[in-house]
């Protein structure tokens, strides 16, 4: 895209649910919308304003590229098969911590049944942060660390973002009280400079 506008920002590379502007500087374009008057990515990609239309857009440009064990990726729940969750992964952090964008499908399976050490679940439309467990066609992708997991999700009833609580997540709109396998950081703005641990 040819799209050059003084407004953009240079290769300012966000994830879903980071914060990027207020609704009243701009309307929520393409991968964006307005919470409670502040613009949230849902999407990975560069920062884009149309300073003339005021619409704040995330445009995603997808790379060709293979994930390798331990990275870390980030994706949403497309599709629960029996526990098994398919993720549509977008972004990859390297080695020091820099987000690339990327496209591919891994899946997490749920650990198989080690007495009552179950864990809570993942669904679909929740967005994740999780590691290359094994290379593949299809990855595998592991959640079970703490760093690792569920980092944004929605309402089932209403698809207001969920917000973490004492006793899991809550929707702050009908007071749904929802349970999910979370990253320590639910619903903190992320920074792309983390390490997997
Ligand atoms: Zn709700």
């Amino acid at each position: 895209m040819l799209n050059k506008e003084p407004g953009n920002l240079p290769d300012k590379y966000v994830l879903p649910g980071d914060e990027i502007g207020i609704s009243e500087e701009y309307l929520p374009g393409r991968n964006v919308i307005d919470l409670d008057g502040k613009l949230f990515s849902l999407a990975y990609g560069k920062v884009q304003k149309d300073d003339v239309r005021l619409v704040m857009s995330v445009r995603t440009g997808k790379e060709k590229m293979r994930p390798r064990m331990g990275e870390l990726v980030f994706g949403q729940v497309v599709k629960d098969d029996r526990g098994s969750q398919t993720v549509r992964v977008g972004a990859y952090a390297d080695r020091e911590g820099h987000l690339h964008e990327i496209d591919f499908t891994g899946i997490i399976r749920q650990p198989r049944g080690h007495g009552e050490e179950r864990m809570p679940p993942i669904k679909v439309g929740d967005y994740v942060r999780a590691k290359i467990i094994r290379e593949g066609d299809f990855p595998e992708l592991g959640v079970l660390a703490p760093n690792l997991g569920v980092i944004m999700a929605l309402c089932s009833n209403c698809r207001t973002l969920l917000v973490k609580s004492s006793s899991g997540l809550k929707c702050p709109n009908c007071d749904n009280m929802e349970q999910r396998k979370t990253a320590k950081d639910y619903g903190i703005v992320l920074l792309p400079n983390e390490k997997g641990e």
